[in-house]
């Protein structure tokens, strides 16, 4: 007879979606070239069902980030994101980098895009990510006067969440002095732990050129997860996918492999982000 032990292991799963479709290279980059657009569409096309389909295949909820441009572009096929149970979060209007922004304008794009999504529906987010994981200096305190709850677009901590801080002094001449601690919670990421990196290709090599096969990332992001459930006593693992990108049959593929993986520890929970900050905060874990 096998006895199991009582374990205080507890351990939060997001595979999270940054939904871009044509914003990602209209925004930051105003890239006008059809077949680069197309890139974007194919994420609409193609790529969100096949992520749709795995995640009900599995009885997994996550949450969606989406930029306005992509959910005026898209409005059905976010509210049927909403209908399935899934979470939209706030991810910039046509994907523009906060840190490039004044803080007025900063704020408008923060107004337009829960507008949109909140046109659709018919709830505002609480859940924001940076586009291109660049908040500015005003971001934190702007997304508090908009009553967002979390962030997720920072990288201070790998498995555990953490309460993002306001008017830090930043220096090169002298020690930082740290500001005030928040009631935002930060969600953290990391580039290893997003496909973009991984799989997007780009023409110019200063951008990177990656096309990497699943076997070596499913190593990169397999071998995160096993560490957090093996070092750590509780976590959240959040991972990063693209549409655009994650959608081609060999990455989707090694995504199943992954989440079958995941599935086999039983002190695994998938979740959407909010309810993975309601949790955290909750138990006072944070
Ligand atoms: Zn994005």
């Amino acid at each position: 007879m096998s006895l199991e032990l009582p374990t205080n292991k507890k351990y939060h799963v997001c595979f999270t979606v940054d939904f871009d479709a044509f914003s990602l290279w209209l925004g930051p980059n105003q890239v006008t070239s059809p077949t680069v657009l197309s890139r974007g569409e194919y994420g609409a096309r193609v790529g969100i069902g096949r992520i749709l389909d795995l995640l009900e295949k599995y009885d997994i909820r996550s949450t969606f980030f989406v930029p306005g441009h992509t959910t005026d572009t898209y409005p059905d096929i976010i509210e049927d994101i909403h209908e399935r149970g899934h979470e939209i979060g706030h991810h910039g209007y046509c994907h523009e980098r906060p840190n490039d922004l004044q803080r007025d304008e900063e704020e408008e794009v923060i107004d337009k895009g829960i507008k949109s999504i909140e046109d659709v529906i018919g709830e505002k987010p609480v859940g924001y990510r940076s586009p291109g994981w660049d908040p500015s200096q005003n971001t934190i305190e702007l997304l508090l006067k908009k009553d967002f709850v979390y962030d997720s677009s920072m990288m201070a901590d790998d498995f555990t969440p953490y309460r993002c801080r306001v008017r830090d002094k930043i220096s090169k001449e002298k020690p930082i002095e740290f500001g005030k601690e928040t009631d935002l919670l930060e969600i953290p990421v990391h580039w290893s732990l997003d496909d973009f990196p991984h799989f997007a290709f780009s023409e110019e090599p200063s951008k990177g050129s990656e096309l990497s096969s699943p076997s070596k990332v499913f190593e990169i992001w397999s071998g995160d997860f096993d560490y957090m459930y093996d070092k750590l006593e509780k976590g959240v693992f959040t991972l990063t996918i693209h549409p655009q990108i994650i959608g081609r049959g060999h990455r989707i593929n090694m995504v199943e492999k992954l989440i079958e993986h995941i599935k086999n520890y039983r002190e695994v929970t998938f979740m959407k982000m909010k309810e993975v900050a309601n949790f955290w905060k909750q138990n006072k874990y944070v």
